[in-house]
């Protein structure tokens, strides 16, 4: 048996802002990890690592990274204003999105990137994905110009040395399988540690263990059919055990139980993410192609948003169409404009000069239905409206069904390409009721259950239906924080003495 002031399960970033956020309490903790240190870290591990957060202007990025006065003065870094951070957050759920946790999300999430920066992660702007060179100026656009250095991968390395610096104490390979609870308060963990069970006891329990995207039993049972086909884009290891567990002992089940992010993923990626791949499956330059499915027929509009408001929906789109596939189409003009990882080797990928050529090599879709879409396709294209990929142009479709909003463009430059998706799962939305001041777990009668805290994926009530991307690193970190601080101060007030 080991005893701490504080468990926490899990090693994601979630886990580990709640743990640093204990340890600088001054409390004992330890941090119980399923996977072994090779594929530690979950889903943050295998983040891209671009965050979302409230900034008003350069002056506010300047508090995470050092930006010189000629690159403030020439540099568009756009903003993202709490207001504005708010409306997209209320606009991808359908306005369901709780407004007391998402209140804490948008105020406190700048000052979460600074804590952030203290606990040793660094920042880089985001050239990679949002940002473009327009006019002569560098412009950011999609309302994230930071990411963090080493992306998701960075992002556990710096928070695992900072927590080994602390004295955090980390158990790999020890899976958290139930709760120890008396029926009034969690008393600690017990986990399963080389084959055999272990108590961790503790004054309070952190869960921060993610959610069920990789049990394909739970998609199915929860997401509906068909999900548990999907790919999964991160890790194995999370298979709702912190869900199931809170739930065993009456925790109150909150948020879009339904609901997923899931995007387009290479069609025949591996089952689960790969850590040393880690980019090698996105297919994120969408909205400047048409997809189509096995019929031959578009089925979404593809140019609805810039791809981070749009992507964590369409892959239940991609779900939906017969065969769980589709192929995104493009032609010459555009090829200079797509994401690297187009380019890699792991990619299926066919390209023909000609579209006749082309539709023969479309595995799984009909070439007359295909050759029929393009036609109808190229003859909507308002060619009037000038194209530009930094903003939404508004150059768009008329006269077809789905319309293509922005970016559209005539297939009619050869060579043409098309790259075969399929749906992955990121993560799921379905999670606990929490107290939001405390990150303590709330029972189904909404009262705190002593002992028991939880953050990350777990916190039911932020996400539903749809996704603002960054926001998942960002909310694990305030939600983190929240609950480690929760934790801490729940664990110092059992053990003062008696009076
Ligand atoms: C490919 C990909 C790209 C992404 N890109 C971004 C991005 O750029 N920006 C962004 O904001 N978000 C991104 N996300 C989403 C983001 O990664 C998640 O929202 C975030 O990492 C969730 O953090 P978490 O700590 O809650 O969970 P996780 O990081 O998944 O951590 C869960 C932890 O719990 C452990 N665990 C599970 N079960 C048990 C158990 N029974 N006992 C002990 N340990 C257990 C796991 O091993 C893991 O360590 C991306 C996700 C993926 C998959």
């Amino acid at each position: 048996m080991q005893a701490y002031d504080v468990v926490v399960v899990g090693k994601g970033n979630a886990a580990l802002c709640a743990a640093l956020a204990a340890r600088d309490r001054g409390v004992t903790v330890a941090m119980l990890e399923a996977a072994s240190p090779d594929e530690s870290g979950g889903n943050s591990r295998f983040a891209g690592g671009v965050m979302r957060f409230a900034y008003d202007s350069v002056d506010d990025l300047r508090k995470l990274i050092d930006i010189t006065d000629e690159e403030a003065r020439n540099t568009d870094w756009e903003s993202n204003t709490r207001d504005q951070f708010f409306d997209d957050l209320y606009r991808v759920t359908s306005f369901r999105t709780d407004p007391e946790l998402s209140e804490i999300l948008v105020t406190t999430s700048l000052d979460a990137m600074v804590w952030l920066r203290s606990q040793g992660v660094r920042f880089v702007p985001n050239y990679r994905a949002q940002s473009a060179v327009v006019d002569g100026q560098r412009r950011f656009f999609g309302r994230m110009p930071l990411e963090i250095s080493g992306g998701g991968p960075g992002l556990v390395q710096y928070l695992t040395d900072t927590a080994a610096r602390k004295g955090i104490d980390i158990f790999y390979e020890t899976r958290a399988v139930a709760l120890i609870y008396d029926g009034e308060r969690v008393l600690g963990v017990t986990a399963k540690r080389a084959g055999k069970p272990t108590e961790f006891r503790a004054h309070t329990v952190v869960l921060a263990c993610g959610g069920f995207e990789a049990n394909p039993e739970w998609r199915a049972r929860y997401l509906g059919p068909g999900w548990e086909v999907a790919k999964v884009r991160g890790t194995r290891f999370n298979m709702g055990d912190g869900l199931r567990m809170a739930l065993d002992i009456g925790a109150c089940p909150y948020g879009n139980w339904s609901g997923r992010h899931a995007v387009s993923w290479e069609r025949y990626a591996p089952e689960f993410g790969v850590l040393n791949l880690p980019h090698s499956s996105y297919r994120h330059s969408y909205p400047l192609s048409i997809m189509i499915n096995a019929e031959g027929r578009r089925f979404i509009d593809e140019g609805a948003d810039f791809y981070n408001y749009t992507y964590a929906k369409y892959g239940a789109e991609v779900l939906k169409q017969p065969g769980h596939f589709a192929w995104q189409v493009f032609d010459a003009k555009l090829k200079a404009l797509l994401r690297p990882e187009y380019h890699d080797k792991a990619v299926t990928r066919v390209t023909a000069n000609t579209l006749e050529g082309l539709a023969e090599q479309l595995e799984g879709v009909d070439p007359l239905g295909f050759l029929r879409t393009v036609e109808a396709y190229n003859a909507s294209v308002r060619i009037d409206v000038p194209f530009d990929h930094s903003k939404k142009d508004g150059r768009c479709t008329t006269g077809i069904e789905p319309r293509k909003s922005n970016w559209a463009n005539r297939l009619d430059t050869p060579p043409y390409t098309a790259y075969a998706v399929t749906c992955g799962i990121t993560f799921t939305f379905g999670g606990l009721r929490i107290d939001a001041e405390t990150g303590q777990v709330l029972d189904v009668n909404f009262h705190r259950i002593p002992g028991l805290y939880t953050a990350g994926e777990m916190v039911g009530g932020l996400f539903y239906f749809n996704y603002p991307a960054g926001t998942g690193l960002v909310s694990g970190t305030v939600f983190g924080r929240i609950a480690g601080n929760g934790a801490a101060q729940g664990a110092r007030s059992l053990s003062l003495p008696a009076v």
